[in-house]
């Protein structure tokens, strides 16, 4: 062997060589496709194809490095969220909304400078990490990008409510996680939304106590529903021609241990926005259905009450064999039960809701639009929605029955529901004077101050009791 070995040295060595070479050649091309694919991975994991900014996970890593590298720096967070993007997508289509994206992670690479930092979050929603010397400062460039892209917005012909937004939060306390900061930042971008004309809001202690609160009774929310402490409130509805009294709604009340009777502004919108307003809904409904079965067996002569529901709950999959199986459980009969659903929400999705008024009309329950005339619906959708009843915003009263214009919109929207066989209820009715106007225009039953407000149970029983008002 040493002596092949020795005879053939040549080519021995270029053979080792060789072999050496395509090992070393194949860890190299391992290790290049390992990087490769790390590369990969870490563009998955880190950015985001469409506006070709970092996305969420990039904007923690970023953004907590910046502040915890410069803690001098005055750090502030902005979420921008560009409003009604999704009509963008539905109008002008999916490739054009990407190029809105794209346009934008442009605009906002050049937008910021060094120790700053901005990603795309999700659908229209970006963040931004910024240095502020002062709020002027921080306002002039925002003020200057949200016109930059309504000017593009303008050359595109998108509607004109489609502009930029954003919430602001002041990175103070270090030690706090920055998801924190991101979550106040988003609270304010909410806020904005709601606020026509503003385009921007910084985080306060106002946002920080309200935040606090809504946390405090969404805790509670679960306790409240086991311990019924949603209750059913009364307000009569009222035959105006002769005052008798034809029914009621159910208004919620909140009998919170610790802070007394709360009222369905301080809690309903939170519920509303944290999607659970469903327990609440239904809690007045049960409560609606023992209170009735309770008269029935005291012998007195009920008469229908209407429910309110939120459209998230009328969207709830189980929704109507809920109603079905409650009025069922507390023997309550169909035509006693009223729902009301407010016009607003008709504006999403009014197919889902129009076939489940169809079944809940079918079954026998009563199905009306509340607050309509706020302005939301069409009126070619009471085509479809073929509710059984209108209750006439009060807005179309306490604005003033007084002027020539508000009486005929009025007495046209009186003469529409005559006209398509659905019933009509005014609502706050305050004064005589009201009353007589409405009476005159053609509206019979009324709901107000001026008759009643709403009431507890035991109130209202003794009022059926009499069988009138009086
Ligand atoms: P709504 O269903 O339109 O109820 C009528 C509201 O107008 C009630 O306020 C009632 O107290 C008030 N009101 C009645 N007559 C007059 C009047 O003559 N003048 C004035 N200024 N106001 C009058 P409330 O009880 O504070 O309820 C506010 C809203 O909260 C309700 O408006 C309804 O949208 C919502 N809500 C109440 N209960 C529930 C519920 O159980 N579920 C849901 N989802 N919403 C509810
Ligand atoms: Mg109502
Ligand atoms: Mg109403």
């Amino acid at each position: 062997m040493r002596l092949f070995v020795w005879h053939n040295l040549g080519l021995v060595l270029a053979g080792s060589f060789s072999v050496m070479a395509a090992i070393v050649l194949l860890v190299w091309y391992t290790m290049h496709v390992r990087a490769q694919s790390f590369r990969r991975i870490q563009e998955l994991l880190f950015v985001d194809p469409v506006s070709g900014l970092g996305n969420m996970n990039m904007f923690y890593r970023e953004a907590l490095a910046l502040v915890q590298n410069n803690p001098q720096g005055q750090h502030v967070l902005v979420c921008l969220d560009i409003v009604h993007f999704r009509h963008v997508n539905y109008q002008f289509g999916y490739q054009t909304g990407n190029e809105v994206l794209a346009a934008m992670g442009r605009r906002l690479r050049a937008w910021t400078g060094a120790g700053e930092c901005c990603a795309r979050l999700s659908g229209g929603h970006f963040a931004c990490c910024l240095t502020a010397r002062d709020w002027h400062e921080l306002k002039g460039r925002l003020q200057a990008l949200g016109e930059d892209f309504e000017r593009s917005c303008r050359e595109r012909k998108f509607d004109s409510s489609v502009r930029l937004v954003a919430g602001i939060a002041l990175v103070q306390n270090l030690k706090m996680p920055l998801y924190r900061w991101l979550d106040q930042a988003n609270y304010a971008r909410r806020e904005a939304l709601r606020k026509p004309g503003r385009s921007f809001l910084v985080y306060n202690s106002r946002m920080q106590r309200e935040q606090q609160r809504r946390k405090v009774l969404e805790e509670r929310l679960e306790l409240a529903v086991q311990h019924r402490e949603f209750v059913p409130y009364f307000q009569p509805k009222v035959n105006m021609l002769d005052g008798s009294l034809v029914g009621s709604e159910a208004l919620a009340r909140w009998q919170h241990p610790g802070e007394g009777l709360i009222g369905p502004a301080h809690f309903i919108p939170v519920f509303e926005a944290s999607g659970t307003i469903d327990k609440v809904d239904f809690c007045i409904y049960e409560g609606v259905c023992r209170c009735l079965q309770e008269w029935m067996q005291q012998g007195l002569q009920v008469l229908p009450v209407s429910c309110n529901f939120s459209a998230i709950s009328f969207r709830r999959a189980n929704f109507v064999q809920r109603i079905v199986e409650t009025a069922d459980r507390y023997g309550i009969p169909r035509n006693l039960l009223e729902l009301e659903l407010t016009e607003s929400a008709f504006t999403n999705n009014a197919q889902v809701l129009a076939s489940r008024m169809r079944e809940l009309a079918a079954l026998g329950f009563a199905i009306s639009v509340d607050d309509f005339g706020c302005g939301y619906s069409s009126l070619g959708q009471l085509q479809h929605l073929r509710p059984q009843a209108l209750k006439l915003d009060r807005s179309f009263i306490s604005n003033g029955l007084s002027t020539q214009q508000a009486r005929l919109i009025l007495s046209t929207v009186i003469s529409l529901a005559r006209g398509l066989d659905m019933g009509l209820v005014c609502e706050g009715v305050e004064t005589r004077e009201q009353r007589e106007a409405l009476i005159a225009m053609g509206c019979q039953v009324g709901q107000g101050f001026y008759y009643a407000g709403p009431m507890p149970a035991e109130d209202f029983a003794r009022i059926l009791e009499k069988g009138s008002l009086k």
